[in-house]
């Protein structure tokens, strides 16, 4: 916990909540490769409800919608403590990506007819829900290309793509889908965001796509889907037609606050391995693995960056909290690379102390990494990020690089 940023309401909140993590759900971590699915998803329905009665649910939620009000800085140091169960933290308060980032939208842009229909529900953790926006044909990198077409009907849109990567498609109720309906806009004002529910005909979850070689299921699946002649009625629009491109700049800009907190729980968790390693191995008679300087330089390396991480990851989210995500694109653009380079390195330095051990199951490190290798990637890979910070300190300079390509 930053002590810099501890409010009262943290310093009420995360002894509870911590407590939570520590005694129920880090115990069933344990099992968590060898159990089947269902019977996880029975039994973290249990610690659900006992979430709901400890006054902890929905913790990134407005008042008004059942939650605390937290300011994002505040919520963002929870959500570091949820994930030190990283496979089941997030989900048992119902903060669990791509959820939360829906929710946070449907509230701030959605009309009362679809807060009525879709938002209560995912609210009270009764149906799930999935973001479909990256399509195999076209770069992820470059949202303003897609080739998903929603075209009006009457009171409908009739949805026609071909998405990937929809993650926890597997089992949601309904899809948040990017789709263009203003072919002839602008490149910015050409897509908007429809909600699709999973039972409409049409709708076809063509696989769950393996990663690394497991294929996640329900919450922990990422899916191919096709949208074939989906007929949604008009209302499902989210805000306005052609500012999709805006809505998930709004969307993302929060979200990456709530995983750079999640990968540095993730890190703790790995430091903490890395640790207890570097002090049980006897690697010469009398002599631990610890008291060697390489390892010593990863423990006091990893210490460093994941403060150094965390740091950042708060002014950011105390940021957006006084001025917006807008205005603080540049460092959510840090932060994202940041931090998802940093505990990724924390983690390999975690499984290279551990030797073959850290390639196994026998600890959680190995499949983190297959899990989480990702996080370079999804949501703006590295070089996307550090691409448009760089040209906004090249702009303050006196370099426009887009104005100059927008004049030729
Ligand atoms: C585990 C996982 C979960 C995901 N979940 C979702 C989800 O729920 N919903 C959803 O819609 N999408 C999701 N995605 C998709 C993800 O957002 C995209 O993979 C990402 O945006 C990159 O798009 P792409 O795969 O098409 O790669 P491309 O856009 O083809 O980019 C390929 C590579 O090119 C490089 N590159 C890109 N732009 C530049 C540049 N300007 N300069 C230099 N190099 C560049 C980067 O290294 C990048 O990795 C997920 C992906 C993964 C892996």
């Amino acid at each position: 916990m930053e002590a810099l940023f501890a409010t009262e309401r943290i310093k009420e909140l995360a002894p509870i909540l911590k407590q939570f993590v520590l005694e129920e759900l880090v115990p069933l971590e344990k099992d968590h490769l060898t159990r089947p699915f269902k019977q996880t998803e029975i039994i973290l329905q249990e610690k659900r409800e006992k979430v709901k009665a400890l006054g902890l649910w929905g913790l990134h939620l407005p008042k008004e919608e059942g939650g605390q009000g937290l300011t994002l800085c505040e919520f963002g140091q929870l959500s570091e403590l949820m994930s030190l169960a990283p496979y089941y933290g997030q989900y048992s308060f119902n903060c669990q990506p791509p959820d939360i980032g829906n929710t946070e939208l449907i509230s701030k842009f959605g009309s009362e007819s679809i807060k009525q229909q879709f938002l209560q529900p995912l609210l009270e953790g009764k149906i799930r829900s999935c973001f479909s926006m990256t399509e195999p044909e076209f770069p992820g990198s470059n949202p303003t290309r897609l080739g998903t077409t929603a075209v009006r009907d009457g009171d409908h849109y009739v949805i026609n793509g071909h998405k990937w990567f929809t993650s926890s498609a597997d089992g949601a109720a309904f899809a948040v889908v990017m789709a263009v309906t203003n072919p002839e806009a602008l490149p910015h004002e050409r897509a908007s965001m429809i909600i699709v529910p999973t039972d409409t005909p049409g709708f076809e979850l063509v696989r769950n796509i393996p990663i690394f070689g497991e294929t996640g299921e329900g919450w922990a699946s990422h899916a191919e889907i096709r949208y074939t002649n989906c007929r949604v009625p008009v209302s499902n629009l989210i805000g306005q037609e052609g500012a999709g491109f805006r809505l998930a700049q709004e969307r993302l800009g929060p979200g990456r606050i709530h995983h750079c907190m999640r990968w540095i729980g993730i890190a703790e968790k790995a430091f903490d391995l890395l640790c207890k390693r570097a002090v049980s191995r006897e690697m010469e008679e009398g002599v631990m693995l610890g008291e060697k300087q390489f390892i010593q330089g990863f423990i006091a390396e990893s210490r460093v960056e994941i403060d150094a991480a965390r740091l950042l990851v708060l002014r950011t989210a105390h940021n957006i909290d006084l001025y917006g995500a807008k205005a603080t694109r540049d460092q959510i653009a840090g932060i994202k690379f940041y931090v998802a380079n940093m505990f990724l390195k924390v983690l390999d330095r975690a499984i290279q102390v551990h030797g073959g051990m850290g390639l196994t199951d026998e600890t959680m490190l190995a499949n983190l990494y297959q899990h989480e290798r990702g996080a370079r990637i999804w949501d703006g890979a590295d070089e996307v990020h550090k691409q448009s910070l760089a040209l906004s300190i090249l702009k303050q300079y006196g370099l426009d690089i887009k104005k100059k390509k927008a004049n030729k």
